[in-house]
C-alpha cells in the first residue's frame, strides 16, 4: 500500500510503497485513513536529525509521517466490542513509555522518563497511509458528520487539555463555570492551535484576545473576530502557563467541542483547512505558504 514516509534528517518526504497493517492481536483494529493533516512538526521530523535510536519504528529504515488523522474502521480484533466496522475514528498519537507511573495510567502526556513514543513523531509509524493498524483503546470514535473536519481534534486537543489545567489551578476558588470563574483569556498566536483555542474560550462564553502578527485583514484574524473574539495584531508573546500534549479525557472533549464549534461559529472550523492535497501531492503539502492556516491530505473520500 502507498505511504508517505521520510528520514530523519532528509528534508522531504516521499511516496512509497510499504506493507499491508494486519491484525496481530485481538484487540487491534485496522483502519482506512480518509484526511491527514500537516503541520509544522512534520517538518521538524523531516529536517532535523533526530539521531537517537528511538527515531525510526524497529527494523525500519524509514518513518511513515502524519499524526493529524481521521479514518474509518476496516477490520476489528475479536476482542474489540468498542468499535464496529464503518465507525469514523481518530487515532491518538502518543504511548506511553511502559516504566513510570504516569503512563501506567493512561496519562502519558505527563511522562516521567521521556521516553514516550509518538506514531508519525518519534519511534512508531504514522498515519500518512492508506490503512494503519493500532490497539482500539487508541481510536477515539468521532461523529460521521465530523470526518472531513475531524484532523483537527489532534490540534484541539492540546488546548483542551490547557483550559482543563486552569480549571484545575482555580478549582479552589468558590466560583463555578466557565473555569472557576476565568473573566478573560488571552491567546497568543494566529495558527490552528491558537484558533482552536480562541474558539474553545468562545464556546464557553469567554471573552477573548488574541496576538498575533498576522494582519489583521487575514483569514486568521476574521475567523477570530468571527468567534466573537477580540483580534490584536502584535507579535509580543506572553508565556503564563505552559501545557503540552493531551490525555483521553481532553480528546474526547475536543471531539465534543468541534461539534458544538460547527453549531456555534457557522463555516469556521471548516474555514481552517484552508488547503487540501492527495497524496502524489507530498512534494508541496508541506510546504509552508502565505495564508495557510490548516492543510490536509485527502487518502481516500470520506
Ligand atoms: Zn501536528
Ligand atoms: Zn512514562
Amino acid at each position: 500500500m502507498r505511504a508517505v514516509v521520510t528520514r530523519p534528517g532528509a528534508g522531504q518526504a516521499w511516496v512509497a510503497d510499504i506493507p499491508e497493517p494486519t491484525l496481530e492481536n485481538a484487540d487491534d483494529v485496522v483502519v482506512e485513513m480518509l484526511r491527514v493533516g500537516v503541520c509544522g512538526t512534520d517538518r521538524h521530523v523531516m529536517a532535523r536529525a533526530r539521531a537517537d535510536v528511538r527515531g525510526l519504528p524497529p527494523d525500519a529504515d524509514y518513518l511513515v509521517i502524519g499524526h493529524e488523522a481521521v479514518g474509518r474502521v476496516m477490520r476489528i480484533g475479536s476482542s474489540v466490542n468498542t468499535l464496529k466496522v464503518g465507525d469514523i475514528v481518530v487515532p491518538t498519537v502518543r504511548r506511553g513509555c511502559g516504566e513510570c507511573e504516569a503512563c501506567a495510567v493512561g496519562q502519558a502526556d505527563l511522562c516521567f522518563t521521556g521516553k514516550i513514543r509518538e506514531r508519525g513523531i518519534v519511534g512508531l509509524h504514522g498515519f500518512l497511509s492508506e490503512r494503519i493498524v493500532d490497539k482500539a483503546e487508541n481510536l477515539i470514535r468521532v461523529p460521521d458528520e465530523l470526518a472531513q473536519v475531524a484532523p483537527l481534534v489532534e490540534s484541539l486537543c492540546t488546548p483542551e487539555k490547557a483550559l482543563r489545567r486552569i480549571a484545575n489551578a482555580r478549582a479552589h476558588l468558590p466560583v463555578g463555570e466557565p473555569l472557576h470563574g476565568v473573566q478573560r483569556a488571552l491567546v497568543t498566536g494566529a495558527g490552528p492551535i491558537a484558533l482552536l483555542a480562541v474558539m474553545a474560550l468562545r464556546l464557553r462564553g469567554i471573552p477573548t484576545w488574541a496576538l498575533a502578527r498576522s494582519p489583521d485583514d487575514s483569514l486568521a484574524a476574521r475567523l477570530i473576530e468571527r468567534a466573537g473574539a477580540t483580534y490584536v495584531p502584535l507579535g509580543r508573546n506572553l508565556t503564563v502557563l505552559g501545557s503540552v500534549n493531551a490525555n483521553h479525557d481532553d480528546w474526547l472533549a475536543a471531539v465534543r467541542d468541534l461539534s458544538e464549534m460547527r453549531r456555534a461559529f457557522p463555516g469556521a472550523v471548516e474555514a481552517l483547512i484552508t488547503h487540501t492535497f492527495e497524496m502524489g501531492d507530498v512534494d508541496v503539502a508541506f510546504e509552508r505558504v502565505p495564508g495557510q492556516i490548516k492543510a490536509v491530505i485527502d487518502i481516500a473520500s470520506a
